[in-house]
C-alpha cells in the first residue's frame, strides 16, 4: 500500500479482516482512492489468526480466483468433493457429491490462517493506504462525505470519505456510532474448534452430524507426514464447554470419537483447542447514509453449513458490481442498489442456518421424526436436493460478476 497521506478518499474500509482484506483487493482495480483501517497489529507482529478452517465453496473459489488470489492459497487447500449429513442415533443421512454437482469439488477447506494471510498480502500490494494498527473512533455523515476519526499510534487522524464500508466484525463500531440496532440470538452454544489426526482418511468428505447439543463437523485439512489430519467443529451447550476445554487430550479425542462415531476409525492426536459462544447478530440496516455493511459487522451467523466467509465474500463481490461505474461512490442511488442486490440472499442464508440449527436442538420426539424424515426427502427428493446444493455451492440467486466464470 501506498504511504501517501490522504484526508479525503473515495472509499474508507474500516477493518481488515477477511472481508475488508478481500474488498481492498476487489476494488483494487476501479481506480478509487482506497483506505483501510484496521485496529489489530500487522499480522507478523501478532498471531492474530486462530486455528479454524474456513470451508469455501464453489462461488467462494470462483470469487477468489477472479480476484488472483487462487494461486496463493491452492497449496494450502483440501478439495471437498462429497458431504454427509446425519443425526446422531438415526439412520437417515443426506448426500450432495461433486459428481451431482457437475463440478470437480463443492467446495475447499483452508485454514484461516493462511487465508487471513494471504488476503492481507494482497491487500497490501494495492495501492489503499493501510492505517495498522488504528481504531476508528468517531464517525460523522455530512452532506456529501463522512467526517472520521482515527487513533493510530501517531496520534489521531481525521479524514473525510465520500462511503465507509464497515466491515469491523460482529461488534461493529460503525454501528455502535451510528446508533444502529442489531438483533441478536444467543443459541447458548459453544462452537470448540480445534484438528484432529483420524486413523482413516476422509478422503475428501466433509461430515456434518447433529446431535443433541448442536451440530459436530468434521472435514479434510491436508495430510502431514503423520496421518490423516480434519479439522473440528464440535458445538457443545455454553454449560458445558468449560469441562470440554479442561478435559486432557487422550479424554478429550475419546469424547469427540464417541460423538462423532466410527467411520473415521480411531482419533490419535489432538491441536490446540479454541472456543467460540455462538450468537446469530443481524444488523437492522446493511445501509445508513454513505455507510454500507459488509459481512460480520452485516451478519454474523451460526457456524452451521459453513456460510459466513462465504456470503461476506458475496457481499464484497456484489460491492465491486455496485461501484463499478465512476462516479459519486456513496450516492444514495448506490447504496439502495447494493441493498436490494444482498436482501435476498442474506435472509435466505440466515434463515436457512437459524432453522437447521433450531430444527436439529430440539429433542421433541415428533420432531425426531420430522427430521429422520425430512435427511431421507432431502436425499431421495431431485429438486428438494439441488435447490439446497445451489445455495450450499454459493449460487442460490443471481450471480455477482466476481462469482462467474469467464471465458
Ligand atoms: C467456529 C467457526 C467456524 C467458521 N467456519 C466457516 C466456514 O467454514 N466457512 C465460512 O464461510 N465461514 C465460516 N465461519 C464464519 C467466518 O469466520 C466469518 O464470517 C468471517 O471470518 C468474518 O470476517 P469479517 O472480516 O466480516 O469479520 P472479522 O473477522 O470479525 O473482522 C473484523 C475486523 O475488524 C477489525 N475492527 C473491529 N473494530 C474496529 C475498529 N473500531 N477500527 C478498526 N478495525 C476494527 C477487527 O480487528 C477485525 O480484524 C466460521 C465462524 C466460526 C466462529
Amino acid at each position: 500500500m501506498s504511504a501517501v497521506d490522504a484526508d479525503v478518499v473515495d472509499v474508507a474500509i474500516v477493518g481488515g479482516g477477511l472481508v475488508g482484506a478481500s474488498l481492498a483487493v476487489a476494488l483494487a482495480p476501479l481506480n478509487l482512492r482506497v483506505l483501510q483501517v484496521e485496529s489489530a497489529p500487522p499480522p507478523a507482529a501478532a498471531a492474530h489468526w486462530d486455528e479454524r478452517c474456513i470451508a469455501l465453496n464453489a462461488a467462494s473459489q470462483q470469487i477468489v480466483a477472479n480476484l488472483g488470489l487462487w494461486d496463493r492459497i491452492a497449496p494450502f487447500v483440501v478439495p471437498i468433493t462429497s458431504t454427509h449429513i446425519s443425526e446422531r442415533g438415526r439412520f437417515g443421512v443426506a448426500r450432495f457429491t461433486a459428481e451431482q454437482a457437475g463440478l470437480p469439488a463443492l467446495g475447499y477447506n483452508v485454514p484461516i490462517r493462511v487465508l487471513g494471510e494471504q488476503f492481507t498480502d494482497a491487500a497490501m500490494q494495492t495501492t489503499a493506504q493501510l492505517l495498522r494498527p488504528a481504531r476508528l473512533r468517531s464517525l460523522q455523515p455530512a452532506g456529501d462525505s463522512v467526517h472520521l476519526g482515527i487513533d493510530t499510534d501517531a496520534g489521531e487522524r481525521t479524514l473525510r470519505a465520500q462511503l465507509v464500508i464497515a466491515a469491523d466484525g460482529a461488534r461493529s463500531t460503525v454501528r455502535d456510532l451510528l446508533g444502529i440496532g442489531s438483533a441478536s440470538r444467543d443459541y447458548q452454544q459453544t462452537a470448540i474448534v480445534t484438528a484432529v489426526r483420524t486413523q482413516r482418511s476422509a478422503a475428501g468428505v466433509a461430515y456434518e452430524r447433529f446431535l443433541p447439543s448442536g451440530p459436530l463437523a468434521i472435514l479434510p485439512k491436508p495430510d502431514d507426514a503423520d496421518g490423516h489430519a480434519c479439522s473440528l467443529v464440535w458445538t457443545v451447550g455454553a454449560a458445558d464447554a468449560a469441562h470440554y476445554l479442561a478435559l486432557d487430550d487422550a479424554a478429550f479425542l475419546a469424547a469427540a470419537h464417541d460423538a462423532f462415531g466410527e467411520r473415521l476409525g480411531r482419533f490419535t492426536a489432538l491441536g490446540r483447542r479454541n472456543a467460540w459462544p455462538l450468537e446469530r447478530v443481524l444488523s437492522e440496516r446493511l445501509a445508513s447514509p454513505r455507510v454500507l455493511f459488509l459481512g460480520n459487522a452485516a451478519q454474523s451467523l451460526h457456524p452451521v453449513a459453513a456460510q459466513g466467509f462465504n456470503l461476506g465474500l458475496r457481499d464484497v463481490a456484489t460491492l465491486a458490481d455496485v461501484l463499478a461505474e465512476p462516479g459519486d461512490c456513496g450516492a444514495s442511488a448506490r447504496l439502495a442498489d447494493y441493498e436490494a442486490r444482498r436482501a435476498s440472499d442474506r435472509a435466505r442464508v440466515a434463515g436457512f442456518t437459524d432453522g437447521l440449527v433450531r430444527l436439529f436442538s430440539n429433542s421433541i420426539p415428533g420432531l425426531r421424526g420430522l427430521r429422520h424424515l425430512g435427511l431421507l426427502a432431502l436425499d431421495l427428493t431431485p429438486p428438494a436436493k439441488h435447490a439446497v446444493m445451489q445455495q450450499n455451492l454459493g449460487y442460490g440467486s443471481a450471480a455477482p460478476t466476481l462469482a462467474r466464470r469467464h471465458g
